[in-house]
């Protein structure tokens, strides 16, 4: 009987493989992968030889059948996708819809997918969850976030690293600033770090220096909440002293932050903040502070002691605890 066999492969690691998967690969005609090219770095590194056929995304259906066609009754074929298992977010699903409708038989080889990786520790709950895949550029994307705002499930999401940016600025828009979001960031990767926090920590703590790479990110369930404590650290390379700020972090009005971390003039951020805060327009001493900080803040190279200092100037002088030498 003519077999198809869905072979799961590394999302990163290249010891991510089963036993299974590497023994299929080596026995089967040939090997349909989504990059030729880069499924030969994972073949050269298990030591196994066979020939390799491409299809991905803009291949026609006409690709799948012409496929097919090249097996004889008893052939056994595999098919690989870029990374992890195929069919979740990606073409393999039309390879396999068409081996059905042709009685070919088809076989999962499970293994790592992005999804399970990054749930497996999220610490999200994932009794229920609903997951939308790579969200719609335009049409129907306010409508899934609106959906997820409302939700008492988990949402997951696969995002790329063109639009990461662009969906944080979204969510701090649409959710709460206390609402949990994880990201999960080149998982399985030399640079795998996983997020833990509300929206307002989360704006704080991707720069342009850690938006680079793969990502999958949740929205927690509506109620949802992380105990903070030392022992239990929300991030990578959460040390003592940015629990420490974290602390302050929540006794700051959240919008003040948002806007700090907004692309725009530094003159017009300085009149944002202070209408925010109802600052009088006159400020002078602090203002030269604030200026510097903030232009700290547009070079991207904020340390946490930096950010501390800039939340510490707005919140005293939002809360009048400065000397009022104006
Ligand atoms: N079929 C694949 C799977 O099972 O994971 C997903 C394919 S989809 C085309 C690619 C997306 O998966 C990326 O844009 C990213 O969102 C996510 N992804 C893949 N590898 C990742 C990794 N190592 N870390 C984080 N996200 C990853």
């Amino acid at each position: 009987m003519k077999t198809l066999y869905i072979v799961a492969t590394p999302i990163g690691n290249l010891a991510d493989i089963s036993f299974r998967a590497v023994e299929t690969l080596k026995s089967v005609d040939f090997i349909v992968a989504e990059d030729t090219r880069h499924t030969g770095i994972l073949l050269k590194k298990h030591d196994i030889e066979a020939q390799l056929i491409s299809f991905h995304a803009q291949s026609a259906d006409t690709k799948s059948r012409e496929i097919f066609a090249r097996m004889d009754d008893n052939s056994a074929i595999a098919y690989v996708s870029d990374a992890g298992t195929p069919g979740i977010s990606d073409p393999g699903y039309r390879l396999v819809r068409e081996a059905i409708q042709q009685g070919i038989k088809v076989v999962p080889i499970p293994g790592p997918s992005a999804l399970t990786t990054f749930l497996s520790a999220a610490g999200l709950p994932t009794d229920s969850f609903i997951f939308y895949g790579f969200l719609p550029h335009k049409k129907g994307r306010q409508t899934i976030l609106q959906e997820c705002r409302k939700s008492d499930r988990t949402s997951v999401f696969y995002e790329s690293v063109h639009r990461f940016p662009k969906l944080l600025k979204e969510l701090s828009e649409i959710l709460d600033n206390s609402r949990i979001i994880v990201v999960g960031r080149e998982l399985t990767k030399m640079h795998e770090e996983f997020f833990r926090g509300n929206l307002v920590e989360a704006i704080a703590h991707f720069t342009k220096e850690n938006t680079k790479g793969e990502f999958v990110v949740a929205i927690s369930p509506r109620d949802f909440s992380f105990q903070k404590t030392s022992e239990f650290p929300l991030e990578k390379g959460g040390e003592g002293d940015l629990l420490k700020s974290r602390e302050k972090i929540d006794q700051i009005d959240a919008e003040l932050l948002k806007l700090l971390a907004e692309r725009m003039k530094i003159s017009r951020k300085i009149a944002q903040i202070k209408q925010k805060a109802g600052l009088p327009k006159y400020i002078p001493e602090r203002e030269v502070e604030l200026i510097a900080n903030l232009q700290n803040l547009n070079d991207s190279k904020l340390r946490d002691s930096d950010i501390e200092k800039i939340w510490l100037t707005i919140l005293e002088i939002s809360r009048g605890e400065v000397e009022k030498d104006w």
